[in-house]
């Protein structure tokens, strides 16, 4: 579904990814595990059409990333991101944030809007919080706004940033039954996670970056039980 090839960045004169390759497909569970400036966050952004890439090619459902403005704008439109904060607008109750981008973006009426919306937010746990503002709501049930946000745009693919690191730790586990739902249900995922258990569990494959490569991979069991790279071993705290 998404093809990453020899995909370089740089800000400036540091180079942030130096060659990245991953093959997503359809309805896979991707954790994406490294340590603080390794260039998770850049990469997603790329992945998202946010940042230009200097060299390589990223395709999703065989369509180039960089193609013309309507293109990317379109393909944008496929892969929703959400990130640790959750961005909701204060003055727009639950529903109208969810309803927004439907209307003003993919030019649904507002009766569709709100149809979706309903449904979105059904599926997060959400169905009764439809009128109420933002900040009435806890910051589990903010983010989870922001993914049925992200749900309602119909996305072939989520990318998901630390989605629960802003949270709470007791309002991190509701967060993460959403996405495991999402997994469950099929959805193709792509998460920057700090959650390991979560990963091990969860996810079908463990990408480790380090210094803007990716320096390991391989399924949670693996990656978590038998590390082979002395890196990956010690930012799992390992002996090395
Ligand atoms: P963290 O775990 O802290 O979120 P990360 O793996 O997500 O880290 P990135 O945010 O991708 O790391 O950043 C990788 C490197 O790129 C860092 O050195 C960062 O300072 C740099 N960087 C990221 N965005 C920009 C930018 N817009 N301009 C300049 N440098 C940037
Ligand atoms: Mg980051």
């Amino acid at each position: 579904l998404i093809e990453i090839n020899d995909v370089h960045k740089s800000f400036g004169d540091v180079e942030v990814l130096k060659g990245i390759d991953i093959s997503i497909g359809h309805g896979e569970v991707l954790a994406i595990i490294g340590k603080s400036g390794s260039g998770k966050s850049t990469l997603l952004r790329c992945i998202n059409g946010l940042e230009t890439i200097d060299r390589g090619s990223i395709t999703i459902g065989g369509n180039h990333l960089h193609g013309t403005a309507a293109d990317l704008r379109r393909l944008r439109l496929q892969v929703g991101m959400i990130f640790q904060q959750f961005n909701l607008f204060p003055h727009l109750t639950a529903g109208r944030n969810v309803m927004l981008a439907q209307t003003v973006v993919k030019k649904t009426s507002e009766s569709e809007a709100e149809t979706v919306a309903r449904d979105v937010l059904a599926s997060v746990g959400l169905s009764d919080k439809f009128d109420v503002y933002p900040d009435k709501l806890s910051g589990g049930q903010q983010q989870r706004v922001a993914i049925a946000r992200s749900l309602a745009m119909k996305p072939v693919a989520l990318l998901c940033d630390e989605i629960t690191s802003a949270l709470d730790p007791e309002l991190v586990g509701e967060v993460l039954a959403v996405v495991r739902s999402l997994a469950r249900g099929g959805m193709t995922l792509a998460m920057v996670t700090h959650e390991m258990q979560f990963a091990r569990e969860v996810c079908d494959r463990v990408i480790f970056m380090h210094e803007g490569r990716v320096h390991e991979t391989g399924a949670p069991e693996d990656v978590f039980g038998a590390p082979k790279t002395a890196e990956l071993r010690q930012f799992l705290g390992m002996a090395n």
